[in-house]
């Protein structure tokens, strides 16, 4: 019998790629979605419930009958400038629906945990590439969130009640199931490869590069592109891990290089044969000029090996789903 996962935002981009290599693999799996940003056909193995994480009447009765061996969390929200304005609601969705799941946890004796960072929880990091024992300084409440569940775990964690987590903390996700079942469908997405493809494909006139003038070889910002199969395959490793008796640790996920503004352009250009408009911008608020993983540490204790570590495969995989139409 597979082991049983509760997947919570399992409808969503990310969690969706996971659900998909836990059911290949043979886990049994329940997803906990409130389907607020989410969709029942991005859910190709298991139940799901539609429920809410601070409604905890469904999430007990959950627990009770699908009586999980461990628990990956993906439910948030996750749009920076969003969190900007509303931080009361992220604080509430990301922190204290959290803190109710933990409880429901605790409640049922589940003590195993994968939790959702973000790179957003460096902020502006003092160096590059950026490692683990960095000091957490987030710049925006969305980051702040994030790093508040990462206290949270970790005082849990340390407390001595029967608890370890993995938590890991993605960089710049991208590109769609090269099978093509799942991919980013996201309304009014900010991301930049996610625009450069609807730009090509037109569904936008233009695409901006938010700043020129960075303290970068071409002025642009960079960043660690990393496919989202590659960051599914970490939460697989990071779970088995946990479920042959492995303790609480932070990774980063990311490739460990960079590419710029720029040239994330140029490669959609290329691999979509579309030209497009792009035009130069101002900087857009809060972006750090460089934000690269030191990703030694997870291949090092989980034994993680990326195998699309290609910039063109990614924009390839998230342009075949573009193409598709449901994104
Ligand atoms: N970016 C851009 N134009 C866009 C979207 C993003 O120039 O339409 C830039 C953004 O300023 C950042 C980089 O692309 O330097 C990656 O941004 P994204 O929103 O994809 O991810 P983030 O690094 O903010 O998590």
């Amino acid at each position: 019998m597979g082991k049983r996962i509760l997947v919570t935002g399992g409808a969503g981009y990310i969690g969706s790629h996971v659900v998909k290599v836990l059911g290949e693999r043979g886990y049994e799996v329940l997803v906990y979605d409130n389907l607020s940003t989410g969709h029942e056909w991005a859910v190709l193995y298991g139940r799901l419930v539609r429920g809410d994480l601070g409604d905890r009447e469904t999430l007990r009765k959950t627990f009770e009958e699908f009586r999980p061996d461990a628990v990956m969390h993906f439910a948030a929200l996750i749009v920076v400038p969003e969190s900007v304005r509303e931080p009361l609601r992220y604080y509430r969705n990301n922190v204290v629906n959290t803190l109710n799941l933990l409880e429901v946890m605790r409640e049922f004796g589940v003590d195993k945990f994968i939790f959702s960072s973000s790179a957003a929880v460096y902020g502006v990091p003092e160096r590059v590439p950026v490692p683990e024992t960095a000091p957490l300084n987030p710049i925006n409440p969305y980051g702040e969130t994030k790093a508040a569940v990462e206290r949270i775990l970790r005082d849990l964690s340390g407390s001595g009640a029967d608890f370890r987590y993995i938590s890991l903390r993605y960089f710049n996700v991208a590109g769609a199931d090269p099978e093509g079942r799942v991919g980013f469908a996201y309304p009014d997405p900010t991301h930049l490869i996610i625009r450069a493809v609807k730009t090509a494909k037109g569904e936008f006139s233009k695409l901006e590069i938010y700043g020129t003038d960075y303290p970068t070889p071409d002025g642009t910002c960079i960043r660690d592109y990393i496919h989202v199969v590659d960051l599914a395959e970490a939460h697989i490793v990071a779970l088995e891990y946990l479920l042959e008796g492995g303790r609480s640790e932070v990774f980063n996920c990311g490739y460990g290089h960079g590419y710029s503004v720029r040239e994330v352009v140029e490669t959609v250009k290329r691999v979509t044969g579309r030209d497009f408009r792009v035009v130069e911008a101002p900087r857009r608020p809060g972006d750090p000029p460089i934000l690269v993983a030191d990703a030694r540490r997870i291949r090092e204790r989980l034994g993680w090996q990326p195998r699309y570590d290609d910039l063109e495969f990614i924009v390839k995989t998230a342009w075949e789903w573009e193409l598709k139409g449901r994104g």
